[in-house]
């Protein structure tokens, strides 16, 4: 079984002691439910292969470049190294990141550290912050955000893979406050007003309902606080937003790309103060793309063979824009 009373226990005293009494009730009830009773199917593989990674010396973290880095001060023999990377092939697809392993890259999917590069200089200074990151995957960005300062970082995203790729960083970081909790925004508690910085990014047009995703943000933010959402976009006037028919880009589950106005008055019209686009980029196939750790298909194959600025479906390729807002 799957021991997430150990994994989370400092978290749920921090809680407590922060007076998030119910929150830690709440947390505790899901997480039995997600391990105990109606553990997915691949969780015993996956907890294998975090088991199996092997113990290593005098570990310590670089969170500051582009990659994840992990190192030692006493080089890792062979057998230790070969241990190491069928262990992390077992937590395969690795889709954010990129990560290194004590000398053994992880070129992951997504160059998750552009988007950071993008949004990271419009951020009000991390230090001290404490932070939430609204489907961080597996928490590539939650690591960058401590890197800047961040005195607690929480992510939370469904997919357990995640869970479990982070939890093999976390095996050699120690007891850090960088916690990753395997629910969904609506499954946590309302209005905890309690975080300095909020981020969702690429989750919004994975809402049927944005709207409720803004107002469910704003709950979880302290007055002042600041919200960093990114999220794909479609040219348009005010007012306008693309719904797909069926699917975009292959992806089922997307349903509104708003213009970056039509997202400035959702925005307004969830309580945000002083909304402000930063940064509007085209993904590209060098952003996102097949890789030896992600060998499935990527946005190369999601987009129109005869026309690459369009998606296979022949909507607009696509565009991500980053807002800045407070609540
Ligand atoms: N934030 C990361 C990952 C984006 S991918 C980045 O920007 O690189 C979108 C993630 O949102 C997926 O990992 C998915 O599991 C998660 N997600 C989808 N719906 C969600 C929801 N309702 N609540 C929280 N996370 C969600």
């Amino acid at each position: 079984m799957f021991d997430w009373q150990h994994r989370y226990r400092t978290l749920l005293t921090t809680l407590e002691q922060q007076g998030h009494l119910p929150w830690a009730d709440q947390l505790r009830t899901q997480l039995i439910r997600r391990f105990d009773d109606l553990p997915h199917g691949d969780t015993k593989r996956w907890q294998g292969a975090l088991e199996s990674l092997p113990t290593v010396a005098d570990t310590q973290a670089d969170l500051n470049q582009s990659a994840i880095r992990l190192s030692s001060a006493t080089p890792l023999d062979t057998s230790t190294l070969s241990d190491l990377k069928s262990g992390l092939r077992g937590l395969m697809p690795w889709r954010k990141g990129p990560f290194d392993f004590f000398g053994i890259a992880i070129d992951t999917e997504w160059r998750s550290d552009w988007k950071w590069d993008r949004i990271a200089p419009w951020l009000s200074d991390l230090d001290g912050r404490k932070v939430l990151d609204v489907g961080c995957g597996s928490g590539y960005h939650c690591w960058r955000m401590a890197g800047a300062g961040a005195r607690q970082v929480i992510g939370i995203d469904p997919g357990l893979l995640f869970l479990f790729q982070f939890l093999s960083v976390k095996k050699y970081l120690g007891d850090v406050p960088v916690d990753l909790l395997p629910i969904r925004m609506e499954d946590m508690p309302r209005k905890l007003e309690t975080f300095d910085t909020t981020f969702s990014m690429g989750v919004l047009y994975h809402r049927r309902s944005p709207l409720d995703h803004l107002v469910e943000l704003r709950e979880t933010l302290r007055d002042g606080g600041e919200l960093v959402l990114e999220t794909l976009v479609a040219e348009g006037p005010k007012g306008y937003s693309l719904m797909p028919e069926d699917r975009y880009g292959m992806m089922r589950n997307v349903w509104f790309l708003p213009s970056c106005e039509t997202l400035l008055l959702w925005l307004a019209r969830a309580g945000f103060r002083n909304s402000r686009v930063v940064d509007v980029t085209d993904t590209t196939t060098r952003e996102q793309r097949r890789t030896d750790w992600m060998r499935f298909q990527s946005l190369e194959d999601f987009l129109h063979p005869k026309d690459p600025t369009r998606t296979i479906e022949g909507y607009p390729g696509p565009k991500r824009a980053t807002v800045i807002a407070e609540r």
